[in-house]
């Protein structure tokens, strides 16, 4: 039987792969042709159509032994941050040349162990450092979703490559993580769910580190039900990360269907902004309209710090990652650019193998660890994440979740943005308190605006209320009855 990926959900595909019919090697076949034929939209760095093969036709033995497990025969993408043993790693950055890791991260390790197949590893920007996909060393991803002049659009970063793959149709799931808003964000751009859990929810080993107290990995999928279901796969404690947390896993699956009757949302005064689409304020009013008449308690609530958000995560994010990339020098792995001794063999390393936004990361992460701006900046920083926190704490007692729009905008034309990074990174003006917060936030596709482009809501919840959340979500995600498929123009 011939089977068009574009079509299914992890959901439908595992009761096809069930009920015979057809096979994970059919399956994955078709993936891997509709990964070929959307190669225009550079969404992958590596495709690994063998490993795949040979991991779908695992996944069929198991299957007639009667021994399939969560994700049997599932393929998935990998967004090229989780290393995976014997396959490239790129994070797109030129410094990690021809890095083939010697281990598979835990999260990866999960998917696989629950029967998933891995198609590739995906597009993202360099270091997860972006909210569009063009810091990439490979290129900039085209998001699937095109403006009506057709005018190549950018689909959000830095999980640009997972939200296009699964937005495209050749994955039917894919792994993203999430710093500031890097896989809510684009989920929203390119019209697909995506959940950031709790910080320690998913371990971080394996992943190549960004900003460590924030890094949090999460799925990129077509449905809330299916993201339940990877992440299901994906979470679960990790004695290789110290931050891990031991909590059992529940099973966000059961209790999807139950409705929002009683419960109460959150709608955070502060993030009506100037400035912001009036498409996405009627949105996020309409969203608002869904879950009362779904049956929950619209409640107003203040998130007093929320303005400071952005400023406190340009600090926090670049002083951690410039400590985590000093680790890049060019000695132990990747790219090595000589020089007449080693301090200049150091310096010609990092000066090739680093982008223009990691270079500036950098910079601005030793300013504000620096010895004189230490505690003006980054001690500074860290208190008003507390109180960031604490607002989210506040706000929590009165209500179960908050809702939010994800992005103040929708997908803009690739290019636009670049020449002013402060103009970027107010992408992420409404994902980061979240981040900050280390709550579990997710993005639920909601509607299109006038250009044809899908918008998400954001729902953020309490800590480890994954179960909960994604709850919401499904309740959201039906009201919302979002349908919208972007036009396979790649193909033509
Ligand atoms: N866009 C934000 C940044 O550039 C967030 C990225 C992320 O979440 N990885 O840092």
């Amino acid at each position: 039987m011939t089977v068009n990926p574009d079509s299914l959900t992890i959901a439908s595909a595992l009761d096809g792969l069930a009920k015979k019919d057809f096979t994970a090697v059919e399956l994955t076949e078709a993936c891997i042709k509709a990964m070929q034929a959307a190669r225009p939209l550079n969404a992958v760095i590596t495709e690994t159509p063998d490993k795949a093969l040979e991991m779908a036709k695992a996944a069929d033995a198991r299957r007639s032994k009667g021994e399939a497990g969560l994700l049997d025969g599932i393929p998935l993408a990998i967004k090229d941050l989780f290393a995976t043993e014997g396959v490239l790693t790129t994070a797109a950055s030129h410094i990690l040349d021809g890095f083939k890791p010697a281990y598979e991260s835990t999260a990866t390790a999960n998917l696989w162990k629950a029967g998933a197949v891995m198609l590739g590893k995906l597009n993202l920007d360099e270091f997860a450092m972006g909210s569009s996909n063009e810091t990439s060393y490979y290129g900039p991803v085209v998001n699937p979703w095109r403006a009506k002049d057709g005018t190549k659009l950018v689909p959000g970063g830095s999980s640009g490559g997972s939200a296009a793959a699964v937005s495209a149709g050749f994955a039917l799931g894919a792994t993203g993580t999430d710093t500031g808003g890097s896989i809510r964000q684009p989920a929203s751009l390119c019209g697909i769910t995506g959940i950031k859990p709790t910080y320690g929810r998913v371990s971080r080993w394996g992943i190549v580190a960004f900003a460590s107290s924030l890094d949090q990995a999460g799925p990129m999928t077509r449905t809330v039900r299916d993201s339940a279901l990877m992440l299901q796969a994906m979470a679960g404690f990790d004695p290789k990360d110290s931050t891990s947390v031991d909590r059992p896993v529940p099973d966000y699956v059961a209790n999807l269907e139950g409705g929002v009757k009683g419960m109460r949302i959150g709608i955070p005064r502060e993030y009506r902004m100037d400035g912001m689409d009036a498409e996405i304020t009627t949105l996020w009013e309409q969203g608002k309209q869904w879950l009362k008449e779904a049956g929950a308690e619209i409640v107003d609530i203040n998130l007093p710090h929320t303005h400071y958000a952005l400023a406190t995560y340009y600090i926090v994010a670049p002083a951690e990652a410039s400590s985590n990339l000093a680790r890049y020098d060019g000695v132990r792995f990747g790219l090595r650019v000589p020089g007449k001794d080693l301090t200049e063999m150091y310096e010609n390393t990092r000066g090739e193998g680093f982008g223009r936004e990691v270079q500036r990361r950098i910079m601005i992460g030793t300013y504000v660890l620096s010895a004189g701006y230490y505690d003006a900046y980054y001690t500074k920083a860290q208190k008003v994440r507390t109180l960031i926190r604490k607002d989210f704490e506040q706000a929590f007692q009165r209500v179960d979740a908050i809702l939010t729009p994800t992005a103040p905008n929708a997908a803009f034309p690739i290019g636009m943005k670049n020449d002013d990074p402060v103009t970027m990174y107010l992408n992420d003006v409404f994902t980061v308190p979240t981040s900050l917060a280390g709550l579990p936030g997710m993005s639920v596709p909601a509607g299109l605006n006038s250009e044809g482009l899908p918008l998400g809501l954001q729902l953020i919840g309490k800590p480890f209320e994954e179960a909960q959340l994604l709850r919401l979500g499904r309740s959201l995600e039906k009201v919302a009855n979002y349908t919208a498929k972007p036009f396979h123009w790649w193909e033509s």
